[in-house]
């Protein structure tokens, strides 16, 4: 995994009384954090944007440090980013996390999640259900309730490819200056994935903040690692070709069902709902609901990773076997590694596809049908 890092460090953080990223958080200055976090995930450079005349506090905030350089930043965040991205060395391809220094609690996962989404996304960000109830207000009296259904709070860092970050800033018109980067890129056309947040990746906004996060640092958060299984079969019928993991296989008959009868995608849903025993695939696309008819199945398992990050929780890896006479799943294998990847934002190597057939025996033998079966693990914050 190879990739490059912005952190965004030019604010002057009045909210927080004064200038945050150089503030201590548990003994060390704001900035350093994030620093430090990206260094050790690997990260090929680093480039720290400052207010002009402050590269030599930047020094100072990450004496020992090796890999990074400081540019002056511009008068708007916009400003800066360009600036950080003219300093790149990197490629046009090099995925480009784009961070702000006062989210200094930057963990190792939601890097490794925000490269491997850009391999199906054009951008990517970290984001966490709005779990309070939303109000509208007005002269300090509620005026109504925001529906908070489909509303995410986003995070840093962003992360894009280099040439697609650039192009789009390139062709930002508008006078007003962007609110952050994947507003850019969503605006000239870009696919901006969420990927799971982390609740203390938390930016640091107010005097009080920095207790709030130095009480997150004293009491890390412990996972649950849970294990989910699902099996599912559907019935060969005529046609000309079959989903399966997210592809369509050429074949000289089809798998007959209410959606578009993936299987595999309705074994691995299930695997991820039975993880956090939120039901099976039935309680949230019923077969009754016409509105689900030849559905592509990809709705649905993306539909239960939502409710993993709901609960905080990641998946770890998962692991499909589909089980049939024909047709061949070899040749397949690897596309449909690479689209349940791109589905759940995982590297390639947390995502497996098997195949086997039954030796002629029971009903996918004779070759009435088609089973599959899959395994997720999922981690979750464990209960206190
Ligand atoms: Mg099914």
């Amino acid at each position: 995994m190879t990739f490059s890092g912005i952190i965004v460090a030019a604010g002057s953080g009045s909210r927080a009384g004064g200038e945050k990223q150089w503030r201590a958080l548990d003994g060390k200055p704001v900035l350093r954090w994030s620093a430090e976090a990206l260094l050790g995930a690997g990260v090929d450079e680093v480039v720290v944007v400052v207010a002009p005349g402050a590269e030599a506090r930047a020094a100072q905030a990450l004496a020992g440090l090796t890999g990074w350089r400081a540019v002056a930043g511009g008068e708007t965040r916009a400003d800066s980013v360009r600036a950080g991205l003219a300093a790149l060395t990197c490629g046009p391809d090099q995925p480009v996390l784009i961070h702000d220094a006062a989210r200094p609690l930057l963990d190792r996962a939601v890097i490794d999640r925000l490269v491997a989404a850009l391999d199906a996304a054009d951008g990517a960000l970290p984001a966490l259900p709005v779990a309070d109830s939303l109000r509208r207000g007005e002269n300090g009296a509620m005026a109504g309730v925001v529906d908070r259904d489909g509303l995410w709070r986003a995070q840093t860092p962003q992360a894009f490819r280099r040439r697609t970050i650039e192009a789009a800033y390139a062709a930002w018109a508008d006078p007003d200056a962007p609110t952050d980067e994947a507003v850019v890129v969503e605006r000239h056309g870009g696919r901006v994935a969420l990927v799971a947040g982390d609740p203390r990746l938390m930016k640091l906004t107010y005097p009080e903040d920095f207790a709030m996060a130095e009480a997150l640092l004293s009491q890390p958060v412990r996972y649950q690692t849970r294990i989910g299984s699902g099996y599912d079969v559907h019935r060969w019928g005529p046609g000309g070709s079959v989903w399966l993991c997210g592809i369509e296989v050429p074949h000289d008959q089809t798998l007959i069902g209410h959606s578009d009868a993936d299987a595999g995608l309705h074994a691995l849903t299930d695997a991820l709902l039975g993880a956090i025993a939120e039901g099976d695939i039935g309680d949230h696309f019923p077969p009754t609901d016409s509105k689900w008819k030849g559905a592509s199945s990809d709705l649905f398992l993306i539909h239960a990773a939502e409710l993993v990050a709901a609960r905080g929780g990641r998946v770890v890896n998962v692991d499909v076997t589909l089980i049939c006479e024909r047709p061949k799943m070899k040749p397949h294998r690897q596309a449909m590694r690479e689209r349940i990847a791109g589905l759940l934002s995982l590297p390639l190597d947390a995502v497996s596809v098997k195949a086997t057939t039954t030796e002629g025996l029971g009903f996918t033998g004779r070759g009435e049908g088609l089973a599959a079966q899959a395994v997720a693990t999922v981690e979750i914050p464990a209960s206190a």
